[in-house]
């Protein structure tokens, strides 16, 4: 696989996506730096010199759009799984992408995709995910954050991107294969809200409940206290914990 390395980059994201006539499944973009990172709905995510390893590949679905349903889900148990064989165990998920370390966040993973119809799906598969924050940003970050320093030694980050793209590539072949139910048990064992009480946020919106992980389709899944089961599927929710 081609593998890119850049000092500093508006977003290795952006950058793959503008990419992609030109790549291969398994492709990678590691900056040191991102001035524009980019979280979900025009978010902006901190990414400062040093303190993270800031990873973007390219994927294809030769099916089209509707089968990436559900893979964001499977690249989160992916590098849970592989930071967990890289000796940083204790990793938790959060619906739908993010990484979580005792509550806080220590990555975050956006999925982003092109095409047309009828065509393959062109996937750029982001992390960013915090080694060490330098003392002058930690402060820019407005929810509670971890960094894997935190788990044990970081000073090899080739061993770690390795072992990262390895494990993404494995189970992106699989979940082409299989979809994704065969991950849902996984999941739900790394969920961190699983059995808790959460809100789900949809715009003013402010729903309460118990959290009950994912079903087959990768739908959040949110126990209401009358017993009623209400599923999530979209991307226009945040969870919270109470
Ligand atoms: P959700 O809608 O599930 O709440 P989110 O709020 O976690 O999503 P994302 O788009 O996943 O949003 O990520 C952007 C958010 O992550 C930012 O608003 C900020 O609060 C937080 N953030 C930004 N940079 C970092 C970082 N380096 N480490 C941890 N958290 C960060």
């Amino acid at each position: 696989a081609r593998v890119e390395v850049v000092p500093v980059i508006g977003s290795t994201n952006q950058h793959w996506l503008e990419s992609v006539a030109g790549l291969n499944k398994g492709d990678l973009c590691l900056a040191e730096c991102q001035t524009s990172g980019r979280g979900r709905r025009g978010r902006s995510w901190i990414s400062p010199f040093g303190g993270q390893l800031i990873m973007s590949m390219y994927w294809r679905l030769e099916q089209g759009m509707a089968a990436a349903m559900g893979l964001s889900l499977v690249v989160g148990i992916a590098v849970v799984e592989a930071l967990e064989a890289a000796g940083f165990g204790g990793v938790a998920l959060k619906w739908p992408n993010d990484l979580y370390l005792n509550g806080r966040k220590l990555a975050g993973i956006l999925v982003e995709m092109s095409g047309t119809a009828g065509g393959p799906c062109h996937l750029v598969i982001g992390m960013g995910l915090n080694l060490v924050l330098p003392a002058t940003e930690q402060n820019r970050i407005t929810q509670p954050w971890a960094e894997l320093a935190e788990l044990g030694d970081i000073s090899d980050r080739n061993a770690l991107v390795i072992a990262l793209a390895r494990g993404l590539r494995q189970a992106l072949v699989r979940f082409e294969q299989e979809g994704i139910a065969g991950f849902r048990e996984r999941w739900n064992r790394l969920d961190h809200f699983n059995g808790k009480p959460v809100r789900v946020l949809m715009g003013e919106q402010e729903i309460h409940g118990t959290a009950r992980g994912i079903d087959e389709q990768g739908a959040l899944l949110l126990e209401l206290e009358s017993g009623e089961l209400k599923r999530y599927l979209g991307g226009e929710i945040s969870l919270r914990g109470e």
